[in-house]
């Protein structure tokens, strides 16, 4: 085995995992800990002294001298407060790591967006072991720290981060399906929602980076004429991988699987110099946690390798953006209930679901939307390469069909007319990515498993599966109401079914269709009628960040998050106001950097410009020489009416900072960089003081 080779037996190595806990704890001790994690309960106090002593003696056997609770504040990154093993006991150093030091930290939280809240003078936020989620060694380059994932809270017990809500939802879906599943006639079993996030990037040379205050400040450029070049030829997608790329990929892929992150699939993506790394799927709440880990380790191997990791959803205009597509499903028992099955039984199951998904999208759209709403992800939904800003649901001809049929039939008559019988008829084999047509849907079923593909490549992916699991418990709560009320249950052996179950079911399953099949959509999500047509079936089409996060203020919502028990009214008020003003931010940084970068780099450069133009005009006209001088005539001109239109721009820019409406920096923003892309044209390549998009773009 080549030490390349060897990487795959590292997996896990700096996770304290299975082997780890045998290890390191008593048998006892292992135990129980091991039944915690399973179960996600919260950790057994008499046994958290061992389980911190342990994991201390594991961290330094890995070089860590350094612990830390890890945490995913509102800001949307990850959080760290280094605190060193080192303690000084009777003039004496020793390494000590209490359980109370493992099971809860208490940061001042004071900086971290609460939403109002908490307020200053009750600063003080806690931090809550995750057992559900390993504690992992986070290497640097002269030492390693000690990260203990965790949930984060105010002292009132609200929470200020995006696991927690995140856990209560898994609660929510684990409570309903247990009511549903029991009217099945399964054994209470745990669910397990699963979790596969594609993560899209893009990868600049870091040269041209630093270059870049855009790129610097803001994560995007804000100007940049295209290159002849870009992504007509379509050449990119799935090609050769560059030798620097794959070099940094193979870094990256080895640094996530010693953390115990299954690093599955590589590849270009359209866009030039845009590639994608995908995970096999996992639970969803340690999935979560890991693609956050990835993003990082996107991000510090780049350094390493003179490139930087651009995780933005729009680094450049004219290119394709950059998305996340949460692969989702779930599972009761270790069976995914997604999976059709190959029996009327198992079929009964699935179709129950897939319209309990279709009437949570359909009644909830908004919410999903709103989960994926930011200042990035805006210059993606709707434009014509990601998924529309209109959320529909894909589920193929197929399904559709059967859909259809099953909205018909039921009845003693339904046998035939090509209407179809839960507990009766059979599902045809439903083919896994039948046609292409899914990647335009922002929800597409794919044979086992839904894809969210509404997601920017830089959200954490708690959001959306926080809100698509408490949608998706309120429908499968209904549907087990309703299938309660209907008394028809329990009547045949467990795991088979009377007649009567299966016709209340079927009946319940035609009105929820009936009500909420206008969000199934599958056609072409990029065709200028579908907004149209989306608009006719009273589908939201919320366009922007503001319009999507108003969905946050409507009482049902609230009401829904508090009676699921996964936020209460002031905690989604409190995301609600986060959410506003980072965006309201990040668009005034923006244009304030475009202001920066359009009067100290832009304007001087075009002066340069039209000096040396006029200069040339000059000494041509006084030396009597006349060709050339309409040409350099013509050009003083251009240039000169391009300084006054940036001059105009710079002071319209300004005046709308000034102000309080993001719409109108945004469309400031807009129009200057028409002018400022123009002259990129008119301006000698040399003079021009940002790096080009046909060098940014291209990594060979
Ligand atoms: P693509 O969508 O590019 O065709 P794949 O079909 O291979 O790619 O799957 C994409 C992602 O979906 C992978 O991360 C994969 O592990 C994940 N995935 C597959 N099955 C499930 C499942 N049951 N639950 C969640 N994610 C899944
Ligand atoms: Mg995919």
């Amino acid at each position: 085995m080549t030490e390349e080779t060897k990487a795959a037996t590292d997996f896990g190595a700096d996770v304290f995992g299975e082997e780890a806990i045998r290890t390191y704890l008593s048998k006892d001790t292992a135990k129980k800990l091991q039944a915690t994690i399973r179960e996600g309960k919260p950790l057994d106090p008499s046994i958290a002294g061992e389980v911190a002593h342990g994991i201390r003696h594991w961290a330094m056997d890995r070089g860590a001298t350094h612990y830390t609770h890890w945490f995913l504040p509102m800001t949307g990154s990850t959080a760290e407060k280094h605190d060193s093993f080192l303690e000084i006991k009777d003039g004496e150093p020793i390494m000590l790591f209490s359980g109370k030091n493992l099971i809860v930290g208490e940061p001042d939280a004071s900086s971290f967006p609460s939403g109002g809240i908490r307020s200053t003078f009750e600063a003080r936020g806690y931090t809550a072991w995750d057992p559900t989620s390993p504690a992992f060694i986070k290497r640097h380059s002269n030492g390693a720290t000690l990260c203990i994932p965790t949930a984060f809270c105010a002292y009132t017990g609200e929470s200020l981060d995006k696991k927690t809500p995140l856990l209560r939802s898994m609660q929510a879906l684990d409570k309903s399906l247990k009511r549903l599943m029991k009217l099945f006639g399964r054994e209470d079993a745990h669910t397990g929602c699963t979790l596969g996030a594609e993560q899209e990037y893009f990868l600049i040379d870091k040269e041209y980076w630093k270059k870049r205050p855009d790129l610097v400040l803001t994560g995007r450029t804000l100007f940049g004429a295209p290159s002849a070049k870009g992504q007509q030829l379509e050449d990119h997608y799935f090609g050769t991988i560059p030798d620097r790329v794959l070099s940094f990929m193979n870094d990256v892929e080895r640094e996530l699987w010693k953390l115990g992150i299954p690093a599955k699939t590589r590849h270009n993506e359209v866009a030039p110099a845009q590639f994608e790394l995908a995970p096999q799927f996992e639970e969803l709440n340690l999935a979560s946690d890991h693609n956050m880990i990835v993003m990082d380790t996107l991000r510090n191997v780049a350094e390493k390798h003179g490139l930087k990791c651009l995780l933005h959803e729009k680094p450049y205009a004219g290119v394709n953006g950059s998305g996340k597509h949460n692969n989702w499903s779930v599972a009761y028992g270790g069976k995914n209930l997604l999976d059709p099955g190959t029996n009327p039984s198992e079929n009964a199951v699935f179709l129950t679901m897939l319209c309990a998904i279709i009437e949570a999208v359909d009644k909830h759209a908004d919410l999903l939307r709103a989960s994926v709403a930011g200042a990035g992800n805006d210059h993606r939904l709707g434009a014509n390469e990601a998924p529309p800003a209109v959320i529909s649901i894909y589920v193929g001809d197929q399904l559709a069909d059967v859909l259809d049929r099953l909205e018909k039939g039921g009845g003693a008559k339904s046998k035939s007319g090509g209407a179809m019988k839960i507990g009766v008829d059979t599902l045809p084999v439903i083919p896994k990515d039948a046609t292409d047509r899914n990647r335009t849907s922002p929800f597409a079923f794919t044979g086992n498993k839904f894809e969210f593909r509404a997601p920017g490549s830089s959200v954490c992916c708690s959001g959306p599966m926080t809100v698509l699991n408490t949608i998706v418990a309120e429908s499968v709560d209904r549907i087990a109401g309703e299938l309660e009320a209907a008394k028809v249950a329990g009547k045949a052996k467990p795991g088979e079914h009377t007649a009567a179950f299966h016709n209340a079911l079927q009946k319940i399953l035609q009105s929820s269709l009936k009500e909420h099949k206008r969000v199934v959509f599958n056609g072409n999500g990029y065709e200028a009628e579908w907004p149209e047509e989306a608009a006719k079936r009273g589908l939201p089409n919320a366009p922007d960040t503001p319009s999507a996060l108003a969905a946050l203020t409507k009482k049902e919502n609230a009401a829904l998050f508090e009676k699921y028990g996964v936020m209460t009214k002031r905690e989604l008020t409190s995301r609600y106001e986060i959410f506003l003003e980072e965006y309201s931010k990040k668009i005034r940084i923006e244009g304030a950097c475009a202001r920066d970068i359009a009067s100290e780099m832009v304007f001087p450069a075009v002066k340069a410009e039209y000096i040396e133009t006029m200069k040339a005009f000059n000494i041509a006209d006084k030396v009597g020489v006349s060709s050339g001088t309409t040409a350099l005539r013509e050009s003083v001109v251009e240039l000169g009416s391009g300084l006054d239109a940036l001059r105009a721009g710079i002071i319209e820019l300004e005046s709308a900072l000034g102000g309080s409406d993001d719409a109108a920096i945004l469309a400031s923003m807009r129009s200057m960089r028409t002018t400022v892309d123009a002259l990129e044209k008119r301006v000698s390549a040399t003079r021009w003081p940002l790096p080009k998009y046909r060098d940014m773009l291209f990594l060979y």
